[in-house]
């Protein structure tokens, strides 16, 4: 087994001034005096039809970036077909040679395609240079690089022979397509979400968000350039209902790889649930879905390192991380030092059009998320136990601006300390130092989600008893720092409870639920 060992991508900075910056800014130049036509591949075909939406950037609304063509039912059934066509090559190919393939993907992005994707992922869903570069480029190197190495790993695990008799375990892909349906707000996720299966054999129809086509259609082009044959990959864009209508009513759906919605989840393993006799195998069910991720500061915090971690955690790419820091629990006693570093560090934070290379915040995805956000903010101004403590302007003129909000309440179980909101709002309760295990309780209680939890604490044997106590709350801990930014190989991802299943994205356990392992016992008489 001859792999490269995987490393994680180095982050370029883009600094004002340097090669790296300039050849980026060339790359969003071209793709702003351009329009784009996407079609879906199915079968390694580019199709096209007459139903054809357009696609603006959330900063920007008024210009067009392109247009995507969408899908109907018979162009899902065309996508299953393909897929099934191409699946019994695809799982006898050597699996040395679908590595081969998924490297040359991840050297790619790395390369000669790292400004097309940034500037896609930029452009498309509104993220500055810096959170483009740590998703679209790096985290998605980073998940075909290591991907390739849990899959080795997968297949060497081989039981022991003994005289005359010899063991093997195959690691045989599903029976039947994966179902890939990808969220817009990590490019890398949508790479992650069909390559992995497929590099374990399987094929795959993905649907990705209908506010990431743009990014989407530069990974597909890398997936084929790179020699994912035809079929094994097909891309399609249609609704959620009709995909779903065909997908899951299909006898060789064979598993589903998923992030998005906790309740859209909900709804998929309903139906699946529903559906069971018509499967030829029982679907493997794999997502990760909604969080409502916490920070706690005890009284031996370090304010400013809590401070730091609630711009940071709240209000990168607006808040739109299913890991963003949005609701914190801090001690009456920390509190005055805390806001004070708190509100210095963001009262610098611009807002606006990431093509400028200079704000921290742009915009949110679509007018469904502004209404929304800006709904809540609107109800938090007028209830007695709330307050906005920082910001709360919210303006769609030119793009859907929702300014870092930061709402104070005095109610542990208001509604913003307990819904999951995806944008720029963070809500903060006060608790009494006194109280620490009341504190605990309550925000045990209230987690419906459990994907990632931050503790700060300079007290070791308070940050032992914290994270003992939420043990179940969080997927993902973070000890002094802020709740989001995993790094594949390093902190592999994913959350309990209404967050998901669980299966960490870019790693062995999720790797292994791509195959169907068949051991095999061979006697030499
Ligand atoms: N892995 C990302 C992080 O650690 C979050 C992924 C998501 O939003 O789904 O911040």
């Amino acid at each position: 087994f001859n792999v490269p060992t995987a490393q994680n991508e180095p982050i370029y900075s883009y600094a004002p001034g340097s090669p790296e910056r300039a050849s980026l800014q060339q790359q969003l130049d071209a793709y702003l005096s351009t329009t784009l036509d996407i079609p879906m591949v199915i079968g390694g075909e580019e199709v096209r039809t007459d139903h054809t939406i357009s696609i603006h950037p959330p900063h920007n609304i008024q210009h067009t970036l392109g247009h995507y063509h969408q899908g109907d039912e018979t162009d899902i059934y065309r996508a299953i077909d393909a897929a099934q066509g191409a699946h019994q090559k695809w799982a006898d190919l050597a699996w040395e040679h679908r590595a081969s393939i998924f490297l040359k993907a991840a050297d790619l992005i790395a390369g000669p395609y790292r400004d097309k994707i940034n500037a896609a992922t930029m452009l498309g869903q509104s993220k500055n240079a810096f959170q483009a570069e740590i998703d679209a480029a790096c985290e998605l190197v980073d998940f075909l690089r290591f991907n390739v190495n849990y899959m080795t790993q997968i297949y060497a695990d081989q039981p022991a022979s003994s005289p005359g008799v010899w063991n093997r375990v195959e690691y045989r892909p599903l029976e039947g397509f994966v179902f890939a349906l990808t969220p817009f707000n990590f490019t890398s996720i949508a790479g992650n979400l069909p390559s992995a299966p497929a590099m374990m054999g399987n094929v795959v129809i993905w649907k990705p968000s209908k506010t990431a086509v743009y990014s989407a259609h530069i990974i597909m082009e890398v997936f084929r350039e790179a020699g994912v044959p035809d079929g094994v990959i097909n891309l399609v864009f249609a609704s959620g209902p009709v995909a779903a209508r065909v997908i899951f009513d299909h006898p060789d759906f064979a598993g589903i790889h998923f992030t998005g919605s906790t309740a859209v989840f909900q709804d998929i393993w309903k139906t699946i649930g529903n559906n069971i006799l018509k499967y030829k195998t029982y679907p493997r069910i794999v997502g990760e879905t909604g969080g409502k991720d916490f920070v706690i500061a005890h009284k031996s915090c370090d304010a400013r390192a809590v401070a730091t971690a609630l711009t940071r955690g709240a209000f990168e790419y607006q808040g739109q991380k299913c890991s963003a820091a949005s609701r914190a629990y801090l001690p009456a006693s920390k509190w005055s030092e805390i806001k004070e570093h708190f509100l210095g560090q963001l009262k610098d934070l611009t807002m606006g059009d990431p093509c400028d290379f200079s704000h921290f915040v742009n915009a949110v995805i679509d007018e469904a998320s502004f209404d929304k956000l800006a709904g809540e903010i609107k109800a938090a101004q007028a209830a007695p136990e709330a307050e906005i403590l920082f910001g709360g302007r919210c303006d769609k003129t030119v793009g859907y601006f929702i300014e870092p909000t930061v709402i104070l309440t005095t109610d542990p179980l208001y509604r913003t300390m307990q819904e999951e909101l995806f944008g720029p709002v963070l809500t903060i309760y006060i608790y009494d130092d006194q109280k620490l295990d009341e504190t605990l309780d309550l925000l045990d209680k209230t987690s419906i989600y459990a994907l990632t939890g931050a503790v700060f604490a300079q007290d070791r044997y308070v940050i032992e008893k914290i994270t003992r106590r939420l043990a179940n709350a969080a997927g993902n801990f973070y000890i002094n720092d802020k709740p989001t930014g995993a790094v594949v190989g390093q902190q592999p991802f994913g959350g309990a409870r209404g967050s998901g299943t669980n299966d960490k994205a870019g790693s062995y356990l999720n790797m292994l639920r791509w195959v169907s392992p068949a051991p095999s016992k061979k006697t030499s008489t």
